[in-house]
């Protein structure tokens, strides 16, 4: 049969020395570089005690962002599900009633948002087709679960605490990311 290449070449195979018939040197071999290791510093990270430094390019959970007052930013406009390659976000509409505009920003609002983590490739695609700064990617991730159930995060998981009664926590939440994006 004729060659597709001139690049093929024919292996000879050596027979062994005496020395590389013992196997010993190369026995010696691995164990010196087994040996070398064990004194090298460990890149072993004990998590989650230690916690390694995410890149800041890093896109992690989402968050949907309420402004200073503690109100929802997200008017579910659904710009952000049809950014989504990954269709993995889901959300119902509601108008804001009467009295509760200390909740929802404006007149619409998400009164269902859900994410399906399994689905979602962290893309930042929703953050970026947002107009109203609600939702963005944080510098977490999302834990482990055993259902395929506990992968669909909604409100509830999502929403950023309150900035004004969970202040602690809303700026965990927040970290850097959020300034970052903005200084994009
Ligand atoms: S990060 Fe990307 S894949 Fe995940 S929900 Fe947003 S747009 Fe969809
Ligand atoms: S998160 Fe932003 S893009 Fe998505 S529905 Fe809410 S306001 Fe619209």
């Amino acid at each position: 049969m004729g060659q597709l290449t001139n690049r093929s070449r024919t292996l000879e195979q050596k027979p062994l020395t005496f020395w590389e018939s013992l196997y010993l040197p190369a026995i010696f071999k691995g164990m010196a570089i087994t040996f070398g290791h064990m004194f090298k510093k460990k890149p072993t990270i004990n998590y989650p005690e230690q916690k390694r430094p995410f890149s800041p390019v890093f896109r992690g959970l989402h968050v949907l962002n309420r402004d200073e007052e503690g109100r929802e930013n997200c008017t579910a406009c659904g710009l952000c599900a049809v950014a989504c390659p990954a269709e993995a976000i889901t959300m119902e509409a509601a108008e804001r009633q009467p009295g509760e505009e200390n909740l929802y920003r404006e007149e619409k609002y998400a009164a269902k948002y859900e994410i399906n983590m399994l689905r979602c490739i962290f893309c930042g695609l929703c953050e970026e087709a947002c107009p109203k700064d609600a939702i963005y990617l944080s510098e977490t991730f999302a834990p482990s679960d055993f259902t395929r159930k506990g992968f669909i995060y909604g409100k509830e998981n999502l929403l950023i605490p309150h900035p004004i009664k969970d202040k602690e926590n809303y700026e965990v939440a927040k970290g850097q990311r959020e300034q970052q994006i903005k200084n994009k």
